[in-house]
């Protein structure tokens, strides 16, 4: 278990990094918006709408590996938050935050 708060500790370091990098750009994207085709800023803002969905992931990602981290202090890592049952060993092999059974995850 020691290995799997490693990880999840790591996982969750990893991701205040990038989440922290990402919300540094707009600023330096404001600056240099000025004097901008019109194409330019068109495809700025999907890359900015693009960001935005990535950010929005790290941030469900984070709220899951911070659960994990939970449930192995509640000794109830690896079972499903819904519905109790144990999660897949390959589930949580590829996926060590999983706090739901494929079919929860599936349904939320
Ligand atoms: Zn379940």
């Amino acid at each position: 278990m020691t290995d799997i708060r490693v990880t999840l500790t790591a996982k969750l370091a990893e991701l205040d990094e990038e989440m922290a990098a990402m919300a540094k750009k707009p600023t330096e994207q404001g600056s240099i918006a000025f004097g901008k085709r019109i194409g330019e800023g068109t495809s700025m803002a999907v890359d900015r709408l693009a960001q935005v969905a990535v950010h929005d992931q790290y941030q469900v990602t984070r709220a899951d590996v911070v659960r994990a981290l939970e449930k192995l202090d509640e000794d109830t890592y690896g079972s499903c938050d819904v519905c109790g049952r144990p999660i897949a060993e390959g589930r949580l092999e590829a996926l060590p935050w999983a706090v739901l059974c494929v079919e929860d995850a599936a349904r939320s």
